[in-house]
């Protein structure tokens, strides 16, 4: 049973494709074209969403929770319900990330977030509601510098060695996909090496490096920058430091979280500026209080406080309430970044810097057909999770 989704406009994100034509067969792409060069098949459904935008599913890569839920602490049933939370933004993967936690804390949680990415593996074509599906698991921390650690558990962090870091990697049973690591501690340059050599995207972060460490890092296997200037020693023009490096070595990718808190605007059009549309990546930093009212709400082992929305903990800034739509808005509101850049750096760029851009990220034939409507303002219409939700 093939079916055929048509709209104004379709994001690849690469490429914009006017009246396109977007055919799905057993949950994967199976083409992209225009109407203007090709008819809808006899033997197709037609799905037409009128004068709306056709774009990958969001693909977030650092995020606590949402809907009430933290990855840390929530059960393998409930993990759906954030799932379909996530899809209502326009998100159809991610990477649940873990905070600086006791490490048998950790190792239990890596064990039920396996499990949810195994089973998400499962999740049918037909039957099961659309959520947007964890790929791999995030390990923020625990190894982060005591300095720059923000609201990460001093008592809970770690010193790297490559035995921890493979005890995590076990208790995950090696679906750890992006490691966020300060290369200044003691032992980090190992475990970057390490890490990189299992194909795990190292991120560098929670980090007070001087901008020679930063560059070693990189020389090590560092790829990406978690949360450029947050948790970061400063930029200073004689003591550029860890982003210094960030925002101008094109090996790295970096991101960034836009919720207009986190990084003010103008900086936000300095980042974007820095990275480019092929290398800035958006993330939402979100945790368990997304989708819900103002209150108290749990980050793995963090008390934390929101209020209109801004998250904090002891007085310091404890992840975010921002949705992935919402940060595409934002992009285009702060800068000259045309939707579908905004997109790209929600899509492609961040299953690029994973390693997962043959079939994620993009509109394409043989990728997975997991994509989101937008109407012309970036709103969320509607989201398809393997050619299904419509
Ligand atoms: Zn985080």
């Amino acid at each position: 049973m093939r079916t055929a989704f048509t709209a104004a406009r379709l994001f690849t994100p690469t490429e914009e494709i006017l009246t396109p034509l977007l055919l799905v067969e057993d949950g994967r792409i199976t083409e992209v074209s225009s109407r203007s060069q090709k008819d809808v098949p006899g033997d197709a459904s037609l799905v037409d969403f009128g004068d709306a935008v056709l774009a990958p599913g969001f693909f977030d890569i650092h995020i606590h929770g949402g809907a009430g839920l933290d990855v840390m602490l929530a059960s393998l049933s409930d993990l759906p319900r954030l799932g379909k939370f996530l899809a209502t933004h326009g998100v159809t993967a991610y990477f649940p990330t873990t905070v600086a936690a006791p490490l048998d804390a950790t190792y239990a949680a890596l064990g039920r977030l396996a499990d949810a990415i195994e089973a998400a593996k499962a999740i049918s074509t037909n039957g099961d509601p659309v959520q947007a599906r964890p790929l791999g698991i995030h390990l923020e921390g625990p190894f982060l510098s005591h300095k720059r650690r923000g609201v990460h558990p001093p008592e809970n962090l770690v010193t790297p060695t490559p035995e921890i870091f493979d005890r995590l990697w076990q208790a995950a049973r090696g679906h750890v996909r992006v490691l966020t690591i300060a290369p200044e501690i003691p032992g980090a340059m190992e475990v970057i090496a390490e890490a990189a050599r299992r194909n795990v995207c190292v991120s560098i972060g929670h980090s007070d490096a001087e901008l020679p460490i930063a560059q070693a890092a990189v020389k090590a296997g560092a790829r990406h920058a978690t949360h450029t200037f947050n948790a970061m020693r400063p930029l200073d023009h004689r003591d550029p430091g860890i982003i210094g490096e960030v925002l101008t070595d094109d090996r790295l990718s970096a991101d960034l979280i836009v919720d207009g808190i986190h990084v003010a605007p103008a900086v936000v059009k300095l980042f974007l500026q820095a990275k480019g549309t092929e290398r800035a990546v958006l993330i939402t930093d979100a945790i368990s209080a997304t989708g819900m009212p103002d209150g108290r709400y749990q980050l793995g082992p963090i008390q934390v406080d929101v209020k209109d929305g801004k998250c904090t903990s002891g007085g310091s800034l404890a992840g975010s309430v921002l949705t992935m739509d919402r940060a595409v808005r934002n992009v285009t509101q702060f800068s000259d970044w045309s939707l579908r850049d905004a997109v790209r750096a929600a899509t492609l760029n961040p299953a690029r810097a994973v390693g997962l851009a043959d079939n994620r990220g993009i509109l394409a034939r043989g990728a997975d057909a997991d994509f989101t409507v937008l109407s012309p303002a970036g709103e969320v219409l509607k989201t398809i999770v393997r050619g299904r939700g419509f």
